[in-house]
């Protein structure tokens, strides 16, 4: 196995949760820094520059909400948010709030660590500042540049609103993106309310990109939260 140095910032106040994910991360070669409450997760923020921050959403201190808001006051950092059920709503004001992704307790760690890929994977091409012009995942291949999209080299005809919408997902390919994102960056700001539209447009998208429409296999439902772009990796 390669050893991976990124520094992941875990910011938990269960000690078993940080017991199991301590030797989740171990076993994968990642460094890790430990926090127990909010104020000790921020300060460890700004003095270590992890890579990813994992964040617990109720926390001693301040709930994660609030910690997240925090961060993005000065940093980029990838922060996958860790919720109970009955956070469902506070997940949702999070990823809003600028958090990428959350798992949801019990989570197994092959799915965390999935979601640490793919968090990491968006920190590099962030940091190249460039994103690939050619995206690709299972059947589909969207040019970036022309705006041409291909399921299995064949061209598809997309409207303007379902290429942005397509577009919206690619950028933030694999993490979940939160309905009122999805309509703040596809129809504007002031149409936030809108779910209908979404769930039209979504339909339409995936009758044209997915061979089962009825059961996606690239365009994803997060139930209450929003969807994601499926990636293998
Ligand atoms: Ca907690």
């Amino acid at each position: 196995m390669t050893e991976t140095r990124e520094l992941i910032l875990l910011i938990e106040d269960e000690p078993q949760m940080r017991r199991f994910l301590r030797v989740t991360f171990q076993s994968q070669g990642y460094r890790l820094i430990e926090a127990s409450s909010g104020e000790e997760g921020l300060v460890a923020g700004t003095t270590r520059n992890p890579d990813v921050v994992l964040l617990d959403l109720g926390l001693p201190d301040m709930d994660g909400i609030e910690v997240t808001k925090r961060f993005r006051e000065w940093s980029e950092v990838p922060i996958i948010v860790i919720s109970a059920r009955e956070q469902e709503e506070d997940k949702v004001k999070a990823l809003d709030a600028g958090a990428d992704d959350y798992v949801t307790k019990p989570f197994g760690a092959g799915e965390l660590l999935a979601r640490i890929r793919v968090a990491l994977r968006h920190k590099i091409l962030l940091s190249a500042g460039q994103q690939d012009p050619l995206f690709v995942a299972d059947d589909l291949k969207v040019d970036l540049a022309s705006r041409q999209v291909f399921i299995k080299d064949e061209e598809i005809h997309l409207t303007p609103i379902e290429y942005r919408l397509l577009a919206v997902l690619i950028r933030h390919a694999g993490k979940v993106v939160t309905h009122t994102q999805l309509l703040k960056e596809v129809w504007g700001p002031v149409y936030t309310d809108q779910q209908q539209y979404l769930h039209v447009y979504m339909a339409q998208l995936r009758k044209k990109l997915e061979s089962e429409p009825a059961r996606p296999r690239l365009l994803i439902n997060e139930p209450g939260v929003g969807y994601r772009l499926k990636l293998n990796i």
